[in-house]
């Protein structure tokens, strides 16, 4: 049995992470360590400090916290000898992230950064079509509204929170995952005035000469669209809803219910179990070029 201990009780950890961990037979929430929430039944400490000074047979922590202040808890879960598991980001910086990885292969220890976008259900199927065709173009277009989908978040619109890459960068796991030696050429990120992440991005990129387009944009008022569309020499894939459903010139080829936290903590079990680390860092890097190459274009300011 795989003792868990997780670490900020938001909206993420308790849509997903709690309903994951406690579907899975090999597992068990054993403490969590929150500023604000107790849970029935479940040792509650106040931070992390004290859950790993508390439960020294905690094996492994999962961090649910946003990415600003996120590496000195993974550092401190590290150095207490636990295995790690991120939501993504992985991190607010590409730097945090490699001496992340250092402090885990020097203890042998489990690092997982998650990308829970491409556990989606129709990712892999999408891949299988792939496989074999000529890609000619690729369209992304990540809209919804920010309003309904992050109410409250301060952190998101602070440096380090991503702005509307907060939800872009899922879109950016799925193309690295399905498109090898991905560039970002040019970027233009839309910012509100008094905000210090965008709101709404365009990007311009490139896998060995297949143009790339991707739309990021938090200002859509209506139902939202989460879509890669890919034309290639044998007709056009799409996947919609996140990667929920591929569809091949409009005719569903694979959809299905939405498995993705199941099959990150599936996975975080084999690899502790393999003494393995899976870290991929290309979502984030095309992130962080966004913001070396990006032209900042100020825009009117957001009111919750
Ligand atoms: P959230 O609702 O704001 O929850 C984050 C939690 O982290 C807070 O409730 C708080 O929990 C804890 N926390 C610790 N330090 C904090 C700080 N300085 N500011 C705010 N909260 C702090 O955020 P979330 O949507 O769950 O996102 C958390 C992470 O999961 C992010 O990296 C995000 O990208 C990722 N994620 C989110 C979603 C989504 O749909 N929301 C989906 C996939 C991944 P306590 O009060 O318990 O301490």
């Amino acid at each position: 049995m795989l003792e868990i201990g997780l670490v900020g009780l938001g909206t993420i950890a308790r849509a997903q992470h709690l309903p994951a961990i406690a579907a899975n037979p090999g597992m068990q929430l054993a403490a969590i360590a929150s500023r604000n929430a107790r849970l029935d039944g479940v040792a509650s400490y106040p931070d992390l400090a004290a859950l790993l000074a508390a439960e020294p047979a905690i094996a492994a922590i999962s961090l649910c916290t946003p990415p600003q202040g996120r590496f000195d808890l993974a550092m401190a879960a590290l150095q207490a000898g636990r295995h790690l598991m991120l939501e993504k980001p992985p991190g607010a910086t590409l730097s945090e992230i490699g001496a992340l990885q250092d402090a885990a292969q020097a203890r042998g220890l489990t690092l997982f950064a998650t990308w829970h976008s491409r556990e989606a259900a129709a990712v892999e199927a999408a891949r299988a079509w792939l496989s074999g065709k000529t890609l000619s173009s690729v369209t992304i277009e990540w809209r919804e509204d920010v309003r309904k989908w992050h109410p409250g978040q301060e952190w998101i619109w602070k440096a380090g929170g991503l702005g509307v890459f907060d939800p872009g960068i899922n879109a950016l796991s799925i193309l690295t995952a399905l498109v090898p030696d991905v560039v970002l050429l040019r970027a233009d990120l839309h910012i509100p005035q008094g905000r210090e992440t965008p709101i709404a991005a365009d990007l311009h990129l490139s896998a060995q000469g297949v143009p790339i387009t991707a739309t990021f944009d938090w200002r859509l008022a209506k139902d939202e669209i989460w879509r890669i569309r890919f034309e290639t020499d044998q007709g056009t894939l799409m996947l919609d809803d996140g990667g929920a459903q591929a569809s091949i010139d409009g005719t569903v080829l694979h959809s299905g219910e939405n498995r993705e936290y199941t099959r990150l903590y599936a996975r975080f079990a084999q690899l502790v179990a393999a003494g393995q680390s899976d870290v991929d860092l290309a979502p984030l890097r095309l992130v962080a070029d966004a913001f070396l190459i990006g032209t900042h274009h100020s825009t009117h300011p957001f009111t919750p």
